[in-house]
């Protein structure tokens, strides 16, 4: 598919939920499923009015693990839609069967894998299904999806240590994976104002940087998402809300909670290109480490995009 084609079904897609449960417990989980989903028809109905091509099945929870996860797709595709995304953290896809179909289906799957190393895996996950994850990507590739894995790596403090190693990994096991993720962690959901899950944007830079290089090296598309500019010195390419800018979207996405007021901010010629630092961060560590820059963000050289 070319660029630009995949960019505009992207820009027209519409998110479902497709599951009301999930079958691991993220400590970081910022929408705990509630073992309720909407009803189809809702989405169905929305789908056929306004002539939607494009949807992206999410949660809460995981909609690969929703037994009814076939038919959903069916019924989906019967509305209309023709490009599917879906949001998974590949553990049901250790099926073989089932990831077949869903590669058969599915343009892209965004996959939620927190770490590389089974016991950080078990942490952030609260779960033993580390097997079964991993076995859901090699299903992935061993099927030909590769290209069409989108790597999400939410930064906690579970993980931070381990992001080099967990981007030597990826360049070792999945180098063809469409690109890598790395989402600092929201003080939302299970996060719940707990300073042992979200680490300081200072302690977890320097692993940062060093996994965007590994990943630049290996020939990876990587970003870093919900990470201000300030704290990504010499790195400031890798920003998706940087890439965001430059592309003349708006900064932060839509539902996206805006940044906590900072009196570093207000002057800071980045602001622009800046997602800031989040008032659910700010109430666990305040925004003492951010700092004003006199930079243009049009003079920063983007990475990999
Ligand atoms: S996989 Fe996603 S939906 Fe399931 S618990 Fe983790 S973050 Fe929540
Ligand atoms: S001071 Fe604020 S606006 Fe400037 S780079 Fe840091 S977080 Fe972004």
């Amino acid at each position: 598919m070319k660029r630009e084609k995949k960019a505009a079904w992207i820009s027209e897609q519409l998110c479902v939920q497709a599951a009301g449960t999930c079958n691991v417990y993220c400590a970081y989980c910022q929408n705990p499923p509630d073992g309720k989903m909407p009803p189809l028809a809702r989405a169905l109905a929305v789908i056929k009015k306004r002539g939607i091509k494009s949807v992206s099945l999410e949660g809460g929870g995981d909609p690969a693990a929703n037994p009814l996860f076939p038919a959903i797709v069916a019924r989906l595709r019967g509305a209309g839609v023709k490009n599917f995304m879906l949001s998974t953290n590949a553990v049901a896809l250790a099926d073989q069967a089932l990831c077949r179909a869903a590669v058969r289906d599915m343009d892209f799957f965004t996959v939620n894998f927190p770490s590389h190393l089974p016991e950080l895996y078990a942490k952030a996950t609260r779960s033993v299904k580390f097997p079964q994850a991993l076995a859901g990507l090699r299903n992935l590739k061993a099927c030909g999806a590769e290209n069409r894995i989108r790597l999400f790596h939410i930064i906690s403090a579970f993980n931070y240590k381990a992001l080099p190693g967990f981007a030597a990994w990826t360049a070792a096991h999945f180098p063809g994976v469409a690109f890598v993720n790395l989402t600092f962690v929201r003080n939302a959901g299970r996060v719940n104002d707990d300073p042992a899950l979200v680490p300081r944007y200072r302690q977890a830079a320097p692993f940062v940087k060093i996994a965007l290089a590994k990943l630049k090296l290996a020939g990876i598309k990587a970003v870093v998402q919900n990470f201000p500019l300030c704290q990504l010195e010499n790195f400031e390419g890798f920003s998706f809300e940087f890439q965001r800018w430059r592309r003349g979207d708006k900064v932060l996405e839509a539902g996206v909670k805006t940044a906590a007021p900072c009196a570093e901010c207000r002057r800071c010629a980045l602001k622009p290109a800046c997602c800031g630092a989040r008032a659910d961060y700010a109430r666990i560590y305040g925004t003492a480490e951010l700092k004003t820059s006199n930079r243009s963000p049009a003079g920063i050289r983007p990475e990999g995009f």
